[in-house]
């Protein structure tokens, strides 16, 4: 008997999960009007498999409608891949947006950045992981050796990326045991986050049939490398001409982009919730990390929220439209949708606001008192989630970017899911997280 095609059709939730439901391929097209059926109350699964408690409870339907420009099907005997599911928006059964939609929350946050300056984001996700292998060998940082060990891997993961439509651009033995790092090439709009999304999923599918076992955990072992998500990002004006570069202006910074960092650096406190949403996210978002642990800017640096990243004369592209800065408070428990979806709403903000472009800061912050950061308009980031979803729920501003029944449905995803771990020690709470991403 042959097997026949089905496809899953997805979406990327509050767990930051790839959840759905398939169907047979032949019935692609009509999928595509009817979508599939979908819960609502299944945005409170939590990422370890518990209901969080839900203002839903078993009522309601919606349907998740896939966009087929984002169907990835890789069908290779040889590689031993097969993947075919695509992604979509959840809706309403009268067709309008859900509240709770991740990608529907993004489209309205880069239809906000639209109307607001004009501006289109071009954005790409750079991704760190890790091998669950035993242990690690000493000495293998950044080194041919260590990549050499995981060459089948990368070879795989470049050309299944290439299938599913991304544009590879580097791989490497990351600096952390068995730590990899994989960055694609940028793309405009909601694009970027599925690309994100694709891309999880295309590391774990080629994992898979490698024989590997890979994690996505914020921090794997609490004193060792965190795995980040660096979130690098641009602007397109209405031309299609690079938006984010002025050479005269403080560190060569276009007003849109200025004003928009200092949006981003502004309400990250009271955003933080979103992009580094596990309790593990906070132990990689501490001083002496290359992560985040301030709202400062920096240039070059790599210890900061906002980092302008570096342009090379010798490039065949030009200045302009390398010109880009990096996010970098942000890890892999979250859906690509809600982390810029939060950083395009603040940075719009910012925009809105007119606010003045941010000194870029240069020293070790972590040597300041907090009157002196405070001086600055600086101060350390949360230092837990629960401290992070506090100060969400404590801006007004932050939490009428989304709907109201987001709000309350994140509030309660979250303690649903550090109800999960309650009592359990800070080595399990880790092993937990790398088991579930
Ligand atoms: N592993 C670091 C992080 O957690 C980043 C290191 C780098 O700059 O690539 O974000
Ligand atoms: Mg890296």
């Amino acid at each position: 008997m042959k097997t026949e095609d089905v496809v899953y059709a997805c979406t990327c939730d509050i767990a930051g999960k790839v959840r759905g439901k398939g169907f047979p391929a032949a019935d692609f097209e009509k999928r595509l009007k009817r979508g599939i059926g979908w819960a609502p109350t299944n945005v409170q699964i939590t990422c370890f498999d518990a209901i969080a408690e839900s203002p839903f409870g078993s009522l309601g339907d919606m349907v998740l409608i896939p966009d087929p420009e984002t169907r990835v099907t890789i069908r290779d005997e040889p590689l031993g891949l097969s993947e075919d599911f695509v992604l979509g928006d959840i809706r309403h059964t009268d067709g309008q947006a859900w509240g709770c939609c991740t990608r529907s929350i993004l489209k309205a946050a880069l239809e906000r950045l639209e109307r607001t300056a004009g501006l289109s984001l071009v954005c790409a996700f750079e991704h760190e992981f890790q091998f669950k292998g035993l242990s690690a060998k000493l000495g293998s940082a950044y080194t041919l050796a260590g990549f050499r060990e995981r060459r089948r891997f990368a070879e795989t993961l470049v050309a299944a990326m290439r299938k599913a439509g991304l544009e590879p651009d580097t791989v490497m033995k990351e600096y952390g045991a068995e730590q990899f790092e994989i960055t694609n090439a940028p793309r405009v709009g909601v694009r970027a986050a599925d690309e994100a999304v694709i891309l999880r999923e295309v590391v774990r599918a080629v994992a898979l049939v490698t024989g590997e076992e890979v994690t996505f955990t914020p921090l794997r072992d609490p004193a060792g490398v965190g795995n980040g998500v660096h979130i690098h990002l641009s602007f397109l004006d209405a031309d299609g001409k690079p938006a984010t570069y002025d050479p005269q202006a403080r560190h060569g910074l276009s007003v849109h982009a200025a004003r928009f960092i200092a949006g981003v650096l502004k309400y990250l406190d009271s955003f933080v919730a979103l992009t580094a949403p596990s309790l593990i996210s906070y132990g990689r978002l501490t001083p002496h990390r290359w992560s985040a642990a301030f709202n400062n800017l920096g240039v070059q640096d790599r210890e900061a929220s906002v980092r302008i990243c570096p342009v090379s004369a010798m490039s065949d592209i030009d200045r302009a439209r390398q010109f880009n800065f990096e996010f970098r408070a942000a890890d892999a428990t979250a859906s690509p949708y809600l982390q810029l979806a939060a950083i395009v709403h603040a940075g719009a903000a910012g925009i809105e606001e007119g606010l003045e472009c941010p000194e870029a800061t240069q020293e070790d912050l972590s040597l300041l008192s907090e009157d002196a950061l405070a001086l600055r308009g600086l101060g350390r980031l949360p230092r837990s989630l629960p401290s992070a979803l506090e100060r969400f729920q404590a801006s007004e501003t932050v939490k009428g970017w989304f709907a109201p029944d987001f709000v309350e449905v994140y509030r309660l995803h979250k303690l649903g899911e550090m109800a999960y771990l309650k009592d359990r020690s800070e080595q399990e709470i880790a092993a937990a997280y790398e088991i579930a991403y």
